[in-house]
């Protein structure tokens, strides 16, 4: 497999291993949020600090370079990373001064970050004809003021210095910033790759899982890589776990319309694709989750997803048959199979909110 850290991965890991003696001063390299982007890249930074690496870029383990780059160590690697993507995967994180003690996690990276990166930028690489890397991750969600540090290094770039940046959105990042880079899209996995590498992973249901989160495999063992990971805190756990395919404050908002049953007004949910409005493709993982999350507290389990929202889930099953939930649910997995184009997924939407108010009330729909 090379360097490639999940399957679909292979030819993006030569490319960029192709790039090795020869790196430009940015890379941005860009695909859909939870397709593993950030592991090759993190993987393909640590290994350009190998001193004696295999012939297909992977690194050898053994040597000072690796040891170094894999405790996190490596002086001439920094990696420029909000919080909500440092912490799971390890990347040390230093909030800023003045961050006050109950604070959400920072999902942009933040302007102290580059700050801190002008002082290692003024020194030398401290490995002799070495190179200076920096990984920035997303690269779609850079607070403005931050940006313009960035935009500085890479505009006047010092010497020996490479920028890894991986973005999400390619269209949320700053043109400028993507005008000084050379650009690789990573390729999202087909539908059986996703599937059977969820499989060999040992993930349960692993269809449903990965439907519910949108094809995106890596969403699903995060999700339970966090779940698991017992060095988080209960509320940053908690946190992390809603950071999944859409903007917290969006994914918020529609939780809360969730949570009115069947008072829940249909004309409230404004879907269409674009910044402001609710993105309609993870609409309905959402209310897919919602709905197993229902079922789940129905049956006297403990909501999965959601966990935060189960006195709500509690109050809002009580009244509604079981049978009526089981049948909810069954139409969401088809309408999910029918979304094909926003145009048809609006209208989709808009049917999986009537029905789901007819159910709360616990009325059949037709
Ligand atoms: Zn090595």
């Amino acid at each position: 497999m090379g360097l490639a850290v999940y399957p679909w991965q292979e030819e993006l890991a030569r490319e960029l291993v192709s790039f090795r003696n020869n790196l430009p001063n940015g890379l941005l390299i860009y695909g859909p949020r939870g397709i593993g982007t950030i592991d090759l890249v993190v993987a393909y930074a640590k290994s350009l600090f190998c001193e004696h690496p295999h012939r297909d870029g992977t690194p050898c383990g053994e040597c000072k370079g690796c040891k170094m780059a894999n405790a996190f160590t490596h002086p001439d690697l920094r990696y420029v990373v909000s919080e909500a993507e440092a912490i799971p995967r390890g990347i040390p994180f230093e909030p800023p001064s003045n961050a006050s003690k109950d604070r959400k996690i920072y999902r942009e990276i933040l302007i102290h970050q580059p700050r801190e990166l002008t002082d290692f930028l003024n020194l030398a690489p401290h490995i002799e004809n070495g190179r200076r890397i920096i990984v920035v991750y997303p690269a779609d969600a850079i607070r403005a003021d931050a940006a313009a540090t960035f935009l500085k290094s890479l505009e006047e770039p010092p010497e020996r210095t490479t920028f890894l940046l991986v973005a999400d959105d390619i269209d949320r990042v700053l043109p400028t910033i993507r005008s000084r880079c050379r650009l690789l899209r990573a390729k999202a996995p087909t539908h059986e790759e996703a599937l059977s590498w969820l499989k060999a992973r040992g993930i349960r249901d692993a269809e449903e899982a990965l439907a519910r989160a949108a094809e995106r495999p890596c969403l699903v063992t995060d999700e339970e890589a966090i779940r698991q990971n017992t060095e988080i805190d209960a509320k940053t756990r908690e946190q992390l776990l809603t950071l999944t395919t859409m903007a917290p404050e969006i994914r918020l908002a529609l939780l809360k319309t969730l949570s009115q049953g069947s008072r829940i007004d249909p004309t409230k949910i404004a879907v269409k694709e674009g910044r402001t409005a609710l993105p309609v493709s993870a609409v309905l993982p959402v209310l897919e989750r919602w709905s197993y999350d229902l079922l789940a507290v129905k049956t006297g389990l403990e909501p999965h997803y959601f966990p935060a929202y189960s006195p709500q889930m509690k109050q809002l099953v009580a009244t509604v048959d079981a049978d009526k939930l089981f049948k909810y649910n069954d139409s969401l997995k088809a309408m999910r199979r029918v979304v094909t184009h926003p145009l048809n997924a609006q209208l989709i939407i808009e049917q999986a909110i009537l029905r789901y108010r007819k159910t709360m009330a616990n009325q059949n729909f037709d």
